[in-house]
């Protein structure tokens, strides 16, 4: 929390309020404990408790500094126990002494009476025959004290610290207690403790670690640009699906350039209370121009920056953070060295105000990673952790294609964590491999047993995929296929491994055989078991989307050749796709995937019942090792084909 002198006025200062409360619920406290211990009680004056005495109505006094609380005698016979009683009693196991006891306790009274000092006192008491005491003085007033009045005190205080502080945390402060609202959460980084990442940190962002060069060298040396009249752009905006490494390319700016680093999250603006936003943008940019050269990053900055126009409901909120952020982003003057750097993975719902020249100007896309950046990144990440040297990281960057930086990282540990799991000391290549699987399907789950009926489905599913793979020109080779259940559902899988050179476009007959390899897991269930099951549901969702995509997006149907039926609306996101076309067209376009998916779907019947017998095979196989290579599988495979032609061979010459 910057301490602003404005707010350090005492009435504003939360710890001395909570001093003021703390000792007033104190003070109540005690007198309410006081006034509960006299209640019972009841007053009178020393006189009449001589009289009391003289008339013997005393039963015992107790002498209690310089009080004297005074219990009446009671009249015994009336609460006496006849005999009858007290053997009905006996009977129940009710003790009935006991009972008269208490019951002389509840009905007596209590009185009490300031000590006049009376040297006849205790004459008078004994010739009476009452019975007095004092109770032993409680000789440590210290401790009194800190009972009564310290520790509720200090206990109140906690109390009201720990209940400000969560409420304040869920309003997204960061510690400034209920008087913190407005302020800013800008964390502010010195440059000592930088935030000590470096553009060696971040791999396989080439191009976007070159765009932000040029910021660098500009905080750097900004009198450099002055002089030959460059004005540096004002903000840059890192566009980008999630993980691929926005976030830590921001701070490796701001550690290259060795100067403060301010960032806030977007969604941090959105508090309780309208106008808190606004005011917190224009204190992040007060205190960032006063420590500039220094870079201000907003991460998901999609969270205010949303378009204004268009909305079902408004945003009062969010709108007027918006408008500051705007009209302050006019206002700095950017030769002092203030560079603004925000992130989101959803740059097109962004108001357009936003992405004129002079605001976020510069747009730097951050892709995920292809396979030399995966390799790249892997490098980075393993540095880390003390792994065998014939580690092969270009086999693990083939394996995740489609990975971003943060699931690669993520890899990493896990395959450490494996490591330790098994007592080793170093990573090896299994690991890498297996943590690979656990990324991608989830752990194993090896309390989930499968029923032997199952299992074997299970295999014949998954061989059929993988046969289908294997028979057709277009697809990538079998990696490995596994029938032990994972975590994220799948109770068996194929692992493709792509090859050695990264395709960036898909043709028409790689689709299509992709789509037959989809399919042929449920082919091969109905083929063999005469059965359909659930096991098909992913296989099928994502046929059936390759598919629309075909016909909607790729121009690849014969029927509306190349419309575009379809867009896509979040491109670093789900990628969801959106409609163009009319209702007609959208019924043809259902009717076409159906067909589509039809004829895959028989190419793959007619490939799994030409290779019925390496199906069987290899799905046996698979069944009792319950893993299966891709080596192992291609070398059954051309067995069971070399011996199938060598049969028809023969079976040709005993004709002639
Ligand atoms: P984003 O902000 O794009 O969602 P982050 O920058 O937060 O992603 O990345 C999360 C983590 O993933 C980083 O802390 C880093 O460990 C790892 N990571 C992501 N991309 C890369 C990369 N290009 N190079 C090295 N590590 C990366
Ligand atoms: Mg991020
Ligand atoms: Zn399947």
């Amino acid at each position: 929390m910057q301490n602003d002198k404005k707010n350090r006025s005492p009435l504003k200062n939360p710890l001395l309020i909570f001093l003021v409360i703390s000792v007033v619920a104190t003070v109540i406290l005690n007198m309410v404990m006081l006034s509960m211990q006299t209640t019972k009680t009841q007053e009178i004056s020393y006189s009449d408790f001589l009289q009391m005495l003289n008339e013997d109505k005393i039963d015992k006094v107790i002498l209690e500094g310089d009080r004297l609380t005074i219990y009446e005698k009671i009249d015994e016979s009336s609460i006496e126990v006849d005999s009858e009683t007290s053997s009905l009693m006996s009977a129940l196991g009710i003790d009935a002494d006991e009972v008269v006891e208490k019951a002389k306790n509840n009905s007596r009274n209590v009185y009490y009476t300031g000590y006049i000092y009376d040297d006849r006192l205790l004459e008078m008491l004994d010739e009476k025959g009452v019975d007095y005491s004092t109770p032993i003085q409680n000789d440590n007033p210290i401790l009194d004290f800190v009972l009564t009045w310290i520790l509720p005190l200090v206990v109140i205080y906690l109390l009201f610290f720990l209940l400000t502080r969560s409420m304040s945390k869920r309003m997204g402060g960061s510690g400034g207690g209920i008087m913190g609202i407005g302020q800013s959460n800008a964390k502010l980084y010195s440059v000592e403790n930088a935030t000590g990442v470096t553009f060696a940190d971040v791999a396989g962002q080439e191009e976007a670690k070159e765009s932000l060069d040029e910021i660098v060298d500009y905080l750097h040396n900004p009198s450099k640009y002055h002089a030959i009249g460059a004005k540096q752009p004002k903000g840059a905006l890192l566009v980008g699906p999630p993980g691929t490494g926005k976030t830590l390319l921001a701070k490796a700016v701001a550690g290259e350039a060795k100067v403060p680093f301010f960032s806030l999250s977007g969604s941090e603006f959105v508090e309780m209370f309208v106008g808190v936003g606004a005011s917190r943008v224009r204190d992040l940019f007060k205190q960032a121009s006063a420590k500039a050269p220094c870079i201000i990053f907003i991460d998901e900055i999609d969270a205010i920056g949303k378009s204004r126009d268009n909305q079902i409901s408004s945003n009062d909120e969010r709108e007027q953070t918006l408008n500051q952020l705007l009209s302050e982003m006019d206002g700095f003057d950017s030769s002092k060295g203030l560079v603004i750097l925000a992130a989101t993975n959803r740059p097109e719902v962004l108001d357009k105000a936003l992405l004129r020249p002079g605001r976020f100007d510069r747009r730097i896309i951050v892709e995920k990673p292809d396979l030399k950046g995966r390799e790249d990144i892997l490098k980075v990440h393993i540095k880390n952790v003390k792994t065998e040297p014939d580690i092969n990281l270009h086999e693990m960057a083939l394996a995740t294609s489609g990975t971003a930086g943060a699931d690669l990282a993520n890899m990493v540990n896990e395959a450490a964590l494996r490591a330790v799991r098994c007592g080793r000391k170093t990573v090896t290549q299994e690991d890498l491999m297996e943590a690979i699987e656990v990324i991608i399907a989830g752990k194993e789950k090896k309390d989930r047993i499968l029923s032997e009926k199952e299992k074997r489905i299970v295999s014949f599913h998954e061989v059929g995929h993988a046969l289908a793979t294997a028979v057709q020109k277009h697809t990538q080779p079998v990696h490995k296929i596994t029938i032990v259940p994972r975590t994220m559902g799948s109770l068996g899988y194929t692992m493709q491994m792509p090859e050695e050179e990264e395709h960036y476009l898909m043709s028409k007959d790689e689709i299509l055989d992709q789509i037959t390899v989809f399919l042929a897991g449920r082919a091969a269930e109905e083929l063999v078991f005469n059965i359909k099951t659930t096991g098909a549901a992913n296989d099928i969702e994502r046929a059936t989307s390759l598919a629309r995509n075909m016909i909607t997006q790729y121009g690849m149907s014969d029927k509306f050749g190349m419309a575009g039926l379809e867009s896509i609306q979040n491109k670093y996101l789900d990628g969801r796709s959106v409609s163009n076309c009319s209702e007609e067209t959208k019924t043809d376009v259902d009717k076409e995937i159906v067909d589509l998916l039809k004829k895959c779907y028989d190419k793959a019947m007619n490939i799994l019942k030409e290779n019925r017998d390496a199906l069987d095979e290899i799905s046996e196989f698979l069944i009792n090792k319950e893993t299966i290579t891709g080596d192992q599988f291609m070398e059954i495979f051309d067995r069971v084909k070399e011996s199938r032609e060598e049969k028809s061979d023969n079976a040709e010459s005993d004709e002639e």
